[in-house]
């Protein structure tokens, strides 16, 4: 009988901009299983691998449970006192700029509202940024710049209502996966609905696609500049719109035509065929209802702010803003990155969508707040703000809940930079982060599952967050802890709250504060709530004010802008080439972002035994024809470079990849690989307008890794192998994997597996093999006829399947076939191997897809799902089936 539910609270997925509703389930042993929300309009139900898997990631493990001082637990009370201290210290000696917070979009809004309050209001600088400047700053510059506002014109059921979707640098089905199920799901109900997606990647977002064009990396303004160019020539302008409700049109066209005359032009400039180019555009211009989303593709530029007006110039020319099934959408990254925004997260905002060098906003607020004095000029950018820190011109740091050692550009420059400064104040869940590492003073702050507060999603609406869970250890939600600093630095009266629905009604009070409708973040009705009308909050789209009670589903209808003059602006885009360029010694281009059974830095996914199967160490991704002039396998290990350092990572041969260009994962770190940042390569080179870095272009090479030996190992331990030149570590159920390499070949094997394994036993419950010759050594250990580890060392890469051995670590004991075929590496006859894990929903491996092809004759996607269960779940590896069927 299963174990009876104790709770059931409805809250929201920590992951993506997506923001789906999630019901999480507590039963009575304290294990928490998760759905989807079926009332929650972002997702109706549905989930991704990764919300499906949530419920694996809330032990204690891993998790800072007490405040710690230079390496010295103690009370809160000690704790607050020196970061309050600490602070005053240097604000005291070396003025309000010589300190900074850098926060995230994993905040709550109430948390992110509070830290700007204290940093703009009551310290009196503007250097507080958060981690969303690399992801979304440059749709927020693009929005501004056409309408005055950062304003997301569209709602998630436009993509329902389109007639053509266009996904512009951005592979959706991975980084926003539910509304890819949502696309899927709107083109099997209306096969007419055309996809175009304009990636120089072919993804798995393509399986969709009516057409791809995989354009030179970096183009994509040329193209948009091309459309707009077309759409004028075709006398596709809808002339009262443009007349009416924009300015700057001229411009804009005359720097179209100058940079993308035609069509011939701009398809040999992005490597398109021109029939691709003018399909798109034939398409484009005689389809009314038409949503081009974008993303990181388009973000992470050293000219994003440029592409995101590009895009937008079309919606302008053709007034397709406004109105159901159209309109330029970007999607964010983060679950809390548009919460963010609405605050004043970013060093060049103030709260409540102000501007910081409007001086009518900065009194607006102050007054509101009643602040001693309000920073009067914008802050540092993240980038700006490390390299203040790398030349001692910020004293002391507060990170909030993100992990920048890992996720920013020129990585191991923010490491030393850290290193160097004089006071590193980390808030985290986790005890151990890279950034964690470094910090002076460690606040355990509560994580998803323990806090409460909102987060606002991809298309403006405000969901709830909720606990279900006790906190461990003595960790207090972010709001208190910066609340508590506060009140330690002499400003208790304007931090006096308890709870954070008094931070909410404050954070809608000043948004609605001296509005009137000239501002477009508007929720000031929610101000008057009470406490139980907070906790029931529904999901609703802001504005929510006088006129639009239950919230506002698109914006610009009215064709009124919040530019001075009411009218939205077209921007003269001149499109400029990524800042890196490649060389001899740096002849490819490489780009980087997620995979889709992880999330950022990993603390939390990386404790999914079912995510982590998906991908268990990081690899790079090249076109087969780059490989083979390099002597690379498929598997090999390879190292990759750039002028800024190297990291090794594994091999993967596709020709989804250009030649000349190179895609690794952002999400590894020291915590789970030796070399595996990929931030240490990456330049940074921002978009002078968004400070976002461009992390998709950075210039780079590839080359084969030879050690003297490779290997695997699984322990029931967490272990740190550092003999080995190579490791990666994942989770696996019951166990710890990992993945190594040395350039040393041991004397005594037996000695160096020990040492691997970190085990003191040393004769005690080993079997092993050691074939010398053939440079071969297998070992197992067994604690009181337990399996407690194993490890398997070979010449080469060519080493015996994972999925059979990983399975022996779920026995209480292995039988006694199983264990006289441990070190063979192979199942004794009727044990299946299911190869690495495709689904992870279900636990259908590549392996039994693979099979089910062979031995049933299935020659659909939908007959393997409907046989292996893979993919019926959330779907989001049919892709990955479909691309495995093909290659059949
Ligand atoms: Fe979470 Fe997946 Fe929904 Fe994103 S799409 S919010 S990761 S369940």
């Amino acid at each position: 009988m299963s174990p009876s539910i104790v709770k059931e609270v409805k809250t929201t997925c920590p992951y993506c901009g997506v923001g789906c509703g999630v019901i999480a389930q507590v039963d009575e042993l304290n294990q928490v299983s998760i759905k989807g929300d079926p009332s929650h309009p972002a997702n109706l139900g549905r989930l991704c691998s990764k919300g499906a898997a949530l419920g694996e990631t809330v032990s204690p493990e891993g998790r800072q449970l007490y405040p710690e001082v230079r390496g010295e637990q103690c009370s809160w009370e000690q704790a607050l006192a020196e970061v309050a201290g600490g602070f005053q210290k240097a604000i005291q000696k070396h003025g309000p700029g010589a300190v900074a917070f850098y926060v995230s979009g994993q905040l709550l809004t109430e948390d992110y509202y509070v830290a700007n309050k204290l940093m703009k209001g009551f310290i009196g600088s503007a250097n507080i940024d958060t981690n969303s400047r690399l992801c979304m700053s440059s749709a927020v510059a693009g929005y501004k710049r056409a309408f005055g506002s950062d304003s997301v014109p569209c709602s998630y059921e436009d993509l329902e209502r389109a007639k053509l979707i266009v996904l512009v640098g951005s592979n959706t089905a991975w980084c926003h996966p539910v509304l890819f199920q949502r696309i899927r799901q709107a083109k099997k109900a209306n096969p007419d609905l055309q996809i175009i997606v304009v990636d120089p990647r072919r993804t798995p977002t393509t399986d969709i696609a009516d057409r791809h064009l995989a354009l030179r990396p970096g183009t994509d303004a040329l193209l948009f500049n091309g459309l707009l160019n077309y759409l004028d020539a075709q006398d596709e302008r809808n002339p009262l719109f443009t007349e009416q409700h924009t300015e700057g049109l001229e411009a804009a066209l005359a720097t179209a035509r100058d940079s993308a005359a035609d069509i011939p032009s701009v398809a040999d400039r992005c490597a398109l065929h021109e029939e691709e180019v003018s399909e798109f555009y034939r398409l484009f211009a005689r389809t009314e209802r038409v949503v081009t989303v974008y993303s990181q593709g388009i973000n992470q530029s050293s000219s994003d702010s440029d592409k995101n007006n590009a895009i937008i110039n079309c919606h302008l020319f053709t007034g397709r803003i406004g109105r159901p099934g159209m309109g330029p959408f970007s999607f964010t990254g983060q679950p809390n990155a548009m919460g963010g925004r609405e605050v004043g997260g970013l060093a060049n905002q103030l709260a409540a969508h102000m501007e910081i060098d409007n001086p009518r906003h900065r009194d607006c607020v102050q007054r509101f707040w009643n602040a001693p004095g309000i920073a009067d000029k914008e802050g540092l950018k993240a980038v700006d703000l490390f390299e203040a820190i790398d030349e001692g011109r910020i004293k002391a740091v507060w990170i909030m809940a993100t992990n920048p050692v890992v996720s920013l550009p020129e990585a191991e420059r923010v490491k030393s930079a850290l290193k160097r400064c004089e006071l590193v104040v980390v808030s985290d869940c986790m005890a151990e982060t890279d950034t964690m590492a470094l910090a002076h003073i460690k606040l355990p702050a509560m994580t998803w599952g323990e806090r409460a507060g909102t987060v606002t999603n991809s298309e403006r609406r405000i969901s709830r967050q909720r606990a279900f869970l006790g906190a461990p250890g003595i960790a207090r939600p972010d709001w208190w802890i910066i609340t508590e600093v506060a009140r330690r630095m002499g400003f208790a009266e304007a931090f006096a709250y308890t709870q954070p629905a008094e931070i909410f009604r404050e954070h809608a009070a000043l948004s609605g504060f001296e509005n009137g409708g000239s501002r477009d973040f508007d929720i000031g009705v929610l101000a008057d709530i009470d406490d139980l009308q907070y906790d029931a909050l529904e999901p609703i789209q802001w504005p929510v004010n006088e006129a639009a009670r239950t919230g506002t589903p698109r914006l610009f209808g009215d064709g009124r802008f919040f530019t001075a003059t009411g009218k939205a602006r077209f921007i003269a885009v001149t499109p400029r080439a990524p800042a890196s360029t490649t060389s001899s010694d740096y002849p490819f281009v490489l780009n980087t972002g997620r995979v889709r059974d992880h999330w950022h830095t990993m603390t939390r996914t990386g404790k999914s035994p079912r995510l982590a199967s998906h991908r268990i160490e990081s690899y790079v991704e090249l076109h087969p024809g780059d490989a083979v002039a390099r002597d690379i396998s498929d598997g090999s290990l390879v190292t990759v470079s750039s002028p800024l350092g190297q990291v090794i990572v594994r091999a993967r041969l596709s020709d989804d990849q250009q030649p000349g260009s190179l895609f690794v994962p952002m999400h590894w770190n020291d915590q789970f690989a030796h070399h595996g940042r990929i931030g240490c390569l990456i330049p940074a080179n921002t978009d002078p307008l968004s400070g976002q870095p461009e992390s998709k272009h950075a210039a780079a090479n590839v080359s084969l890794y030879t050690p003297a030996w490779h290997g695997f190992m699984f322990s029931r331990r967490h272990l740190t192998p550092d003999e080995a030149s190579y490791w990666a570590r994942s989770r696996g159920r019951g166990l710890w994997r990992y993945e190594l390499a040395g350039e040393q070949q041991p004397q005594d094997w037996a000695q160096a597996a020990r040492a691997l394994l970190c085990s003191e036993a040393a004769d005690v419950g080993w079997m092993e093999y050691y074939d010398r010759s053939a440079r071969r050594y297998r070992a197992a250990r067994f604690v009181n006829d337990v399996l407690e580890s194993c490890i398997f060392i070979g010449p080469d890469i060519h080493l015996p399947p994972r999925d059979w051995l990983e399975k022996l670590f779920n026995q209480d004991r292995p039988s006694d076939a199983d264990r006289s075929h441990l070190l063979t590496g192979e199942a004794p006859s009727g044990s299946a191997d299911i190869g690495r894990t495709l689904c992870a929903c279900n636990g259908v491996g590549e392996q039994a897809i693979l099979e089910a092809i062979a031995q049933q004759g299935l020659d659909t996607v939908e007959a393997i799902s409907e046989f292996t269960r893979a993919g019926t779940t959330c779907g989001s590896c049919l892709p990955e089936i479909r691309a495995l069927l093909e290659k059949k």
